[in-house]
């Protein structure tokens, strides 16, 4: 028998490219052919971010098909995106599939498929390939999606996803996080109805997915989300995949790495520096912006703060005047970090993160505590997790003009730093998340287990 041939299909966003790419490398080193397939847009960024095209031993292919949409096309408008991915993609994966098949060396014996993109997993399903799904973001948010026909029988929203409660707390066990409805992830995507009804549509889609899928894992483990596993105890925690592979380098970027980063890292004293990021997606209005600068200034301490070059919305940053001549000596700016290895190093105090699933395990990975700084999706669900249930980490509040202000950036960062029970909880955290993706531990064998189905 020939070696296994798995085509990989995440959804086209960089939060989730990164783990498909961390779970196809691992496969890959266990002797997997993979086939990862990014849409064209995406696969321009990656191949430009990394310098070339990836090639693992031949066994890693990177290929890719259509999104839908023209070329100058505002690929962060979540909703428009999806409906031109529903429209257009099922028959570009299935070309593509027909395409490998077409050959006796690399005929499709496993779809491994996002659960956010769901139609790549029906497509196999129809053509009897067998399906696999990575949920890559907290098992709870996935409890929460898949309870969707009980909030509309308890009337908290209606058929259409439309909130009918707007003041009900949501709890769906003694353990878990209270929700506010309106961060169910439909509704604070977007704030055109139009956008919202969009995407709870694609979640009901994707639900449909989960249920006819062969295997279900999920980027995550038993010890951070342990009831969310009781919950469904038919999904396989396997995460996190950053922590079980440590691969670095990774050819799933979107912006190339900035390396000066690290040597200025090996310059500062242990356990001295802020490192403030907010993943891909986050935008920052203009007012907001300066007062983080100066928040950060405020604090009096070396930080590493990344600038995407789309993080604001004008085509220039613009700095409070003179900052960056004041900050010269403890302050460093890129424009994307090798964020990995930036909450490895030693000389990391604390993370100002927006709590986006991967930026959330990568912190809890290496013991570093948080300040939340959420925007959307499930972030305000995993702030829950980091300040409330796990109590590694502070919530920032927000002022009467709605923006986190200087003075509380200042206070926030010196509670925290000064809070020896959080730093104590962010490390024992970090053991049992070792060891849960360390040989033996419950993560590693559910992923072993799963490499030893796909070769079946
Ligand atoms: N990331 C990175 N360098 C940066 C900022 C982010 O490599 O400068 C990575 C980060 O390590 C994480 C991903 O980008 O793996 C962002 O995913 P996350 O789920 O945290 O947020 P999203 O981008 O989906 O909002």
């Amino acid at each position: 028998m020939g070696k296994p041939h798995v085509l990989v299909v995440p959804y086209p966003a960089q939060g989730h490219v990164i783990p498909f790419m961390e779970l196809s490398r691992h496969l890959v080193k266990q002797g997997i052919k993979i086939s990862f397939v990014n849409t064209e847009f995406n696969h321009k960024r990656v191949i430009h971010a990394f310098g070339k095209n990836v090639s693992e031993n031949g066994f890693l292919r990177l290929v890719s098909v259509p999104d839908g949409l023209e070329d100058g096309e505002d690929r962060n408008r979540v909703g428009k995106l999806t409906e031109s991915l529903c429209r257009d993609m099922p028959r570009q994966v299935k070309d593509l599939i027909h395409k490998f098949n077409a050959s006796d060396d690399d005929k499709i014996s496993c779809v491994l498929g996002d659960i956010c993109l769901g139609l790549a997993l029906d497509v196999a399903a129809e053509l009897g390939i067998p399906t696999v799904a990575l949920w890559p973001a907290s098992m709870f948010q996935l409890v929460l999606n898949l309870s969707i026909p009980k909030h509309i029988d308890d009337g908290l929203i209606d058929e259409n996803g439309t909130l009918l409660m707007k003041d009900k707390m949501l709890r769906l066990s003694p353990t878990t996080p209270v929700i506010h409805p309106t961060n169910f992830p439909w509704i604070n995507i977007d704030t055109s109805p139009k956008a919202q009804k969009i995407m709870f549509d694609f979640i009901l889609r994707n639900n449909k997915a989960f249920e006819t899928t062969d295997r279900v894992l999920c980027n995550s483990c038993l010890e951070l989300e342990p009831e969310g596993f009781n919950l469904l105890p038919r999904i396989i925690p396997i995460g996190p995949l950053s922590a079980a592979n440590r691969l670095g380098n990774l050819s799933g970027n979107f912006w190339p790495e900035d390396p000066t980063c690290m040597q200025w890292l090996d310059q500062q004293p242990s356990g001295s520096v802020i490192y403030v990021a907010f993943g891909s997606y986050t935008v920052f209005d203009e007012i907001q912006f300066k007062e983080l600068a100066l928040g950060l200034e405020l604090t009096n301490r070396p930080f590493l703060w990344v600038v995407r070059e789309d993080i604001t919305k004008g085509k220039h940053h613009v700095y409070p005047q003179g900052f960056i001549e004041r900050v010269r000596n403890r302050g460093k700016t890129v424009s994307w970090a090798p964020q990995g290895a930036v909450l490895e190093h030693p000389s990391i105090a604390c993370f100002i993160s927006h709590c986006g699933w991967n930026s959330t395990l990568e912190g809890v990975s290496n013991g570093v505590p948080f300040l939340c700084w959420p925007y959307f999706a499930d972030q305000f669900l995993d702030e829950s997790y980091i300040s409330g249930i796990w109590k590694v980490g502070l919530k920032f509040e927000r002022d009467e003009r709605g923006i986190i202000g200087k003075e509380e950036i200042k206070r926030k960062v010196e509670r925290l730093l000064g809070d020896d029970n959080i730093r104590t909880r962010a490390v024992e955290l970090k053991q049992k998340v070792t060891k849960s993706v360390g040989e033996g531990g419950h993560s590693d064998k559910a992923l072993k287990d799963f490499v030893e189905w796909l070769k079946s």
